[in-house]
């Protein structure tokens, strides 16, 4: 869990929230909408209406959603409501998750509005990788990132999960493991994942009494057969030049996928 505290004291104007998920946003704008010392106190009005997702303070905006795409209008009009009073006279909260999914243009119609933001607003950008922002706009926010530990875990669960489809040959699952990734920064995250999840399973498959009491990862790890784990970290080295080349995302993904399938059944 997010420790948000720390920005208790000099609360900051504008957060970017790498890697979080919807409800620790939330609890996010939840904390920073409550005003007092031990906030969220859980019993002021704002707290109340936090809780109850209906406070008319804590505007959210999701794309595909209740916004049908992130365009310079869209920016417009987020500029322009910041700078109308808060419903209850306290503090405004603009909440937008996909926030890297903003282009250049639309992150330049928000600049001024983050560098100098009216009384009493605030702005939660969620995002999977800071990365996607312009230096500009990553210099007048404060950046909370998820800790490494957690992050680390969930890609190796990702990457145990897409070596196990490929194992069991569920190819439509194994697909939809890559519809997420858009970005380079994302794949290069799970190329070490795979390497670590194929080590760990390969380990998993020379002392099969191992502590790991995951009955389906061990029936996974047993249909590898020695010769083939060999192959499988030539085809995830593979994997790895091709996104640091930097060519399609989508070719990449499919390639990996068939190249999985070769090494495991060829
Ligand atoms: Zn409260």
């Amino acid at each position: 869990m997010l420790d948000f505290n720390f920005i208790k004291n000099s609360l900051p104007h504008a957060i970017i929230l790498e890697n979080a998920s919807d409800s620790e946003a939330y609890r996010l704008a939840s904390m920073i909408i409550c005003q007092n010392d031990n906030s969220p106190c859980g019993v002021c009005s704002d707290c109340i209406k936090a809780n109850a997702h209906s406070h008319p303070d804590i505007l959210t905006y999701r794309k595909g959603d209740n916004v049908e795409k992130y365009n310079i209008d869209f920016v417009r009009q987020l500029c322009e409501l910041a700078y109308i009073v808060p419903n209850d006279g306290g503090r405004k909260i603009f909440l937008i998750y996909s926030a890297d999914d903003l282009s250049v243009q639309c992150q330049n119609a928000l600049l001024k509005t983050i560098e100098e933001p009216p009384m009493n607003v605030f702005f939660i950008l969620c995002c999977s990788s800071k990365e996607y922002f312009l230096e500009t706009i990553l210099s007048r926010c404060v950046l909370i990132t998820q800790n490494d530990a957690e992050a680390d875990e969930k890609s190796l669960n990702t990457a145990i999960d897409i070596l196990s489809c490929a194992v069991l040959e569920d190819e439509f699952s194994l697909i939809c493991k890559f519809v997420g990734y858009k970005k380079y920064e994302d794949l290069r995250i799970l190329c070490e994942a795979l390497v670590q999840g194929l080590q760990k399973m390969y380990t998993m498959r020379l002392s099969l009494d191992s502590s790991d009491s995951n009955e389906n990862l061990k029936d996974v790890v047993r249909r590898i057969s020695i010769s083939s784990y060999i192959k499988l970290f030539d085809v995830i080295q593979t994997f790895s030049q091709r996104v640091n080349a930097n060519g399609n995302i989508q070719l990449i993904c499919t390639a990996f996928c068939a190249d999985l399938k070769r090494a495991l059944y060829k």
